[in-house]
């Protein structure tokens, strides 16, 4: 069997870390076995779906790095839920029913003050023709619901919760196309799942009670469910769904220089038994991938934590992969000295300032001035070579009898403006002897 995983975003908005999480999980399943992965706009919702969002969500996922295989939009596919919906009523599968948002609104409440759960008390199906001509003739147009057969127990084994059992009889037929004609998320979803041959459906345990009418849709429709996994929610630090989180995307994890490796790294593992580890190689965090691992308590997003990955994954790129973001100037040697000190790459440019000045220097004393002077001295008479900073550390050492700190700040505070920085070893040769010579020159008038 080949696999094949969607992910199904409405472009109602911007993707939110929960939501690339579960489009992370998607590609990855699919990647690992070999499959393919269909990124599913779910845009029956005419008025809130923008052309906006569904080009952010196609950047969004090119710059995770998780190319899909194929596209759909569900609004390509009215006549095909309407076909499927006439198939279901004349299964007797779907109905119409007439009761208005505040009626039902009422029951519900009648339901509720009784203790009872508000379960759609199913009204619509004693309707007499009289009452249906009635109701025509006053201008209401039905809804649909999908009608649930309450003598066949619910039951799936998920790929991350276990075994599932759900009684029919709690749940209400649900509405599958408003009055107006407009489409609900249920049935055309499960008409895509089964037209596009979806095997694996991975989403949010929000979506459970979806999953168990759904599975009586996908029989209805005269297909097999296909497997479900339902992970944990995402929650912040404080413990909780937060309004954060929904609001946290790829444009904010940019704006704080965050990598795509980065985000990956940790949402590939956060609420598994597998550690957070800085791997920059997402085939490696693929071949780690697997449903077992996965916890059923909610996993944790943590900025901090991701601030550090980052840190560690940067440390980990290669030239190659920053390059068209490096100052043009910058090479795979300026690159290899820069790259120990960034925390993101947010402080490349603070960095190549630093070799390609001009820098601010710090106040400096009239004793170290003497100092620099001996050292601008020193490295005049020193030719240009790859250990000139231990050339010129170790020569002045003798000359003065300076060592450790008062030997090394001086000159790092000449040569950079900075008290701390990259090794001065790698950083002089990229400075250059005649620049260096004229810092410290600077520096010691
Ligand atoms: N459009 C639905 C959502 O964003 C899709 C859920 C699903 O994966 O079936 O919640």
């Amino acid at each position: 069997m080949t696999i094949k995983t969607r992910f199904a975003p409405s472009p109602t908005g911007h993707l939110h870390v929960g939501n690339i999480r579960t489009a992370l999980h998607n590609w990855m399943f699919a990647q690992k076995e070999g499959g393919t992965f269909l990124l599913r706009l779910d845009d029956t919702d005419a008025e809130r779906s923008k052309e906006e969002y569904v080009n952010a969500i196609r950047a969004d996922l090119a710059w995770l790095g998780l190319a899909s295989d194929e596209e759909q939009r569900q609004s390509d596919r009215f006549d095909r839920y309407e076909e499927q919906r006439m198939k279901l009523k004349a299964d007797g599968r779907v109905y119409p029913a007439y009761e208005t948002a505040q009626e039902l609104d009422l029951k519900r409440k009648i339901q509720l003050g009784r203790g009872k759960p508000p379960i759609y008390d199913r009204a619509a199906l004693t309707l007499t023709s009289d009452e249906i001509a009635a109701f025509e003739a006053e201008g209401r147009k039905p809804h649909w619901r999908f009608k649930l057969d309450h003598g066949t127990p619910i039951t799936w084994t998920d790929r991350i919760r276990g075994d599932q059992n759900f009684d029919p009889a709690l749940l209400s037929d649900p509405v599958i196309r408003r009055e107006n004609g407009s489409w609900l998320y249920m049935l055309p979803s499960a008409i895509d799942d089964i037209d596009m041959g979806i095997t694996h459906v991975v989403r949010g345990e929000d979506h459970v009670a979806n999953t168990a009418v759904q599975i009586q849709m996908f029989h209805a429709l005269g297909a097999k469910e296909p497997e479900f996994a339902h992970e944990a929610l995402l929650v912040g630090t404080e413990g909780k769904l937060s309004k954060r989180l929904g609001s946290l995307g790829v444009s904010s994890f940019r704006e704080k220089h965050i990598e795509p490796q980065a985000i990956v790294a940790l949402l590939a593992r956060i609420g598994t038994s597998d550690p957070v580890e800085p791997i920059a190689d997402v085939q490696q965090l693929i071949a780690s991938f697997d449903f077992s691992r996965f916890g059923r308590a909610p996993a944790r997003f943590d900025d901090e934590e991701l601030a550090q990955l980052n840190q560690k994954i940067v440390h980990l790129l290669d030239y190659e992969d920053v390059k068209s973001r490096l100052p043009e100037a910058m090479d795979a040697e300026s690159w290899a000295v820069i790259r120990p000190n960034l925390h993101d790459m947010g402080d490349v440019g603070q960095w190549w300032k630093v070799v390609t000045g001009p820098i601010i220097l710090p106040e400096i004393s009239a004793e170290d001035k003497e100092f620099l002077s001996a050292a601008h001295g020193t490295l005049e008479g020193l030719e240009a070579s790859d250990d000139l900073w231990k050339q010129l550390t170790g020569a002045l050492k003798e000359a003065t009898g300076r060592k450790g700190k008062p030997l090394f700040m001086p000159l790092r505070q000449a040569l950079t403006g900075l008290d701390h920085g990259p090794d001065m070893n790698s950083l002089l040769l990229l400075i250059g002897r005649d620049i260096a010579l004229a810092r410290l020159a600077t520096a010691s008038s």
